[in-house]
């Protein structure tokens, strides 16, 4: 197996028919980078920098918080890592900053937190800046915009944080800034939002528990949480259209993309990258070796005339099994 991995490390995502898939990694730990490493990611899709914040007791410092994203920022460099604005509330708690609420999926969380807290955006923006001097090899990504406004305030902000860390002479050029396409409302402004920015990512596990009305951690309503839904197949497929209208490039950066049949929708969809924990690599990179785009097309508008999930499962598992 370990043989397997390593050749397979080596040789590119491409379909039999010659289109390129680059695959990345989902991180948050610096553990996650030297497994992302063996199994040959071609950049980072999605760092959490949340995940250093919940194992700290406090809110880290910018010089904290800096060492931590260089460390990722080195590690991958010259390839691109990018890197997520604090995305607290919701299920992902602080000990050393409660929120109490009785929806918290629908309440305060993500983006909506930090611009109601431009100094821990501030800081933060200005860490990732000051880390990538030299590097160069900065994304910046936020998460849970539902607007053009909330999108404008944030650009804002990192702009005074640019300018700031300029000030103080750190030299570093604007990275390319890109937003989570999550929450429903912003599938209907793709268009509006990538207008804005370098490129979106799509967040497949808030997308699909927002669309579907089900808590993506709720056991009892688990059968319910469905990726292949084809109101969220219909969501992806929209998104990816309006984002090249726009000259935007769109990944995908939830689970989904780490699922090999999913997978082989997403490339047929015309997504440009997917962003996977490293476990899933090797599988979706030999799965996608072994297809066509054209025969994933067909897949793809063979299942867009469903309407049950199960049967679209198992249309898939049918149709990849033949391969092997
Ligand atoms: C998502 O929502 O799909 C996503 C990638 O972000 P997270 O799982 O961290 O909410
Ligand atoms: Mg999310």
């Amino acid at each position: 197996l370990t043989e397997g991995l390593d050749a397979l490390r080596a040789l590119p995502c491409e379909t039999l028919d010659g289109h390129r898939m680059p695959l990345w990694v989902n991180t948050g730990l610096l553990a996650d980078v030297a497994r992302a490493q063996q199994r040959g990611a071609e950049g980072v899709g999605l760092y959490r920098t949340e995940v250093p914040f919940m194992i700290n007791e406090r809110f880290p410092s910018e010089k904290e918080q800096l060492a931590t994203y260089r460390e990722q920022l080195q590690a991958f460099h010259p390839l691109p890592v990018t890197m997520r604005t604090l995305d607290i509330g919701g299920d992902k708690a602080l000990s050393y900053f409660p929120i109490k609420e009785e929806n918290p999926f629908l309440g305060w969380r993500g983006i909506r937190v930090t611009l109601d807290h431009p100094e821990i955006f501030l800081v933060q923006t200005r860490a990732m800046l000051k880390a990538s001097e030299g590097l160069n090899n900065l994304r910046i990504l936020l998460p849970m915009i539902s607007g053009t406004q909330e999108l404008e305030e944030a650009l804002h902000l990192i702009h005074r944080a640019w300018g700031e860390v300029r000030d103080e002479g750190t030299d570093v050029p604007l990275p390319p800034i890109g937003l989570m396409i999550e929450i429903p409302a912003a599938v209907y402004q793709t268009r509006e939002l990538a207008r804005q920015v370098d490129f979106l990512s799509v967040g497949s596990n808030d997308l699909t528990q927002y669309l579907l009305a089900v808590d993506r951690n709720n056991p009892r309503v688990a059968d319910l949480y469905d990726f292949l839904h084809p109101a969220v197949l219909q969501a992806l497929q929209k998104v990816v259209h309006d984002a090249h209208l726009e000259g935007k490039p769109v990944s995908i950066c939830g689970e989904m993309a780490g699922d090999p049949a999913a997978a082989v929708l997403l490339l047929a969809m015309g997504f440009d990258s997917l962003s996977m924990n490293a476990t899933n690599l090797p599988k979706v990179k030999w799965l996608l070796r072994q297809v066509t785009q054209s025969k994933a097309k067909e897949l793809l508008g063979q299942v867009m005339t469903m309407d049950n999930p199960h049967l679209i499962y198992s249309t898939l598992h049918l149709a990849l099994r033949n391969l092997g």
